[in-house]
């Protein structure tokens, strides 16, 4: 089994903590939605004759493109791969795209999963993030997709923004919940570098973010997803009826993936490469056909950490049996070895799993650093 992933490289608006690869110039949008198809055909080798069983079509912002924009790339995907009949098949969107009209056109495509980029039901966040939609759209969005037929959708939050009190993160919860959808994505508001937000904060012009705030709203929604029977499966993704992202769960599994479009990844199980983060560079490469990617082999230790870093932020954690599978006896006994000094608090080893316990996952991180090798330790 395998996964399609197709990088939609624009955006109406830089939002301004995103360092995702878009441009907000949309005049190119036709000839990249070509390339993409072009590529498609290019790369049809890259997961051979394995069935696909989840198509995942992010960005930037997928919901720009047209029916008929995003019908040539499904035939371009139908034609040159093997995709399951029951294919998860994802498409991100922003709430000041999907109006009615909108969401209908996309039920006509093969689309069976929305993932809707809220971020918050506040204006003032909303603006502080330099988002597109208002609060009113974020609501209507979900409504036209539940009453034109989309019965799995997913909402992104960020909890932790400078203008985000913890009053406001639990009536963004509230609201959450009565809107009746099955799934969530809530992230913290991290800072990466080269962002409008980070600048701002560099000069002064906002505050950093508050760490001890940013925990108490990752608890607050560990309390409230609990109450109403979410489970949280994923550092950041909770859900009801186990409707997990078979897509997401795919990369924290390990399954091979190909990344189409500029910026996008793949991965085939020893090696990663990544595509060139600009439109006007691959769209040159593609009609040129000449390269537009780099790629770099992985070591054993290097899969080996990638492996803690993805088993340990999920509910699954990581079966210790099929380490013994997946990995020469010197990482086996490494493992072995660590596991004796580590700190017992935050992890719960039943079952043959080691997995992070939840009110822990938040700090995941310090338990894969215990279990990685350090060549300088
Ligand atoms: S819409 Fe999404 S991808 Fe585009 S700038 Fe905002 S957060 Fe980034």
């Amino acid at each position: 089994m395998a996964g399609i992933y197709i990088h939609i490289p624009f955006c109406k608006e830089a939002c301004s903590y995103c360092d995702f690869h878009f441009s907000t110039k949309l005049t190119n949008k036709k000839s990249v939605v070509s390339a993409i198809e072009k590529e498609l055909e290019l790369r049809s080798n890259y997961i051979g004759k394995e069935l696909v069983d989840t198509i995942y079509i992010g960005g930037g912002t997928p919901s720009l493109l047209n029916e008929v924009e995003l019908q040539s790339i499904f035939h371009a995907v139908l034609h040159n791969y093997n995709v399951s009949e029951n294919a998860e098949i994802t498409l991100e969107g922003n709430p000041d795209d999907l109006t009615k009209k909108k969401l209908k056109e996309l039920k006509q495509t093969p689309i069976n999963r929305l993932s809707i980029g809220v971020q918050s039901f506040f204006e003032e966040d909303l603006r502080f993030m330099n988002r597109a939609h208002n609060a009113a759209e974020a609501i209507e969005s979900i409504q036209n997709a539940k009453e034109v037929g989309f019965d799995s959708i997913s909402i992104d939050l960020i909890f932790g923004s400078q203008t985000t009190t913890n009053e406001m993160w639990q009536k963004n919860l509230e609201t959450f919940f009565e809107l009746r959808i099955n799934h969530l994505s809530a992230y913290s508001l991290t800072i990466e570098e080269k962002t409008a937000l980070a600048h701002n904060i560099a000069k002064g012009k906002v505050e950093n973010v508050d760490d001890e705030k940013n925990y108490t709203q990752y608890l607050m929604l560990q309390n409230a997803i609990q109450l109403q029977g979410f489970e949280q499966y994923e550092l950041s993704n909770y859900c009801k009826n186990e409707s997990y992202s078979k897509h997401n769960t795919s990369y924290w599994q390990s399954k091979n993936y190909l990344g189409i479009g500029p910026s996008a990844h793949s991965f085939d199980g020893t090696s990663r490469q990544w595509n060139v983060r600009n439109n006007s560079l691959y769209l040159k490469a593609i009609d040129n056909k000449t390269s537009y990617f780099e790629k770099e082999g992985l070591t054993e230790i290097d899969r080996y950490h990638e492996f803690l870093i993805t088993s340990l932020r999920t509910k699954w954690g990581i079966n210790v049996a099929e380490l013994k599978v997946l990995f020469s006896p010197f990482i086996v006994d490494h493992f072995n070895r660590k596991m004796l000094s580590i700190n017992k608090s935050t992890i719960d080893l039943s079952n043959k799993y080691l997995v992070v316990k939840s009110a822990y996952l938040f700090q995941s991180d310090d338990v894969v650093r215990e279990l990685m090798i350090d060549f300088n330790a």
